[in-house]
């Protein structure tokens, strides 16, 4: 499911998705922030998952 997180660093609004499609093969994965690539936080999910911004001017 989409998860969204505010970058302290930028101010950024990140949106990733973390749901995953093959149950134990899960791991950590690390979001960075596509702007100013900052860490952001990380999920467990069997995805390669990336963070996207959130256009906020909509
Ligand atoms: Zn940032």
């Amino acid at each position: 499911m989409l998860q969204r997180i505010r970058c302290k660093e930028c101010n950024s609004l990140v949106e990733y998705d973390n749901r995953s499609i093959v149950e134990g093969n899960r791991d950590f994965e690390n979001i960075n922030c596509p702007k100013c690539g900052a860490y952001l936080t990380r999920v467990f999910t069997d995805l390669s998952p990336f963070g996207q911004l959130v256009d906020e001017s909509k």
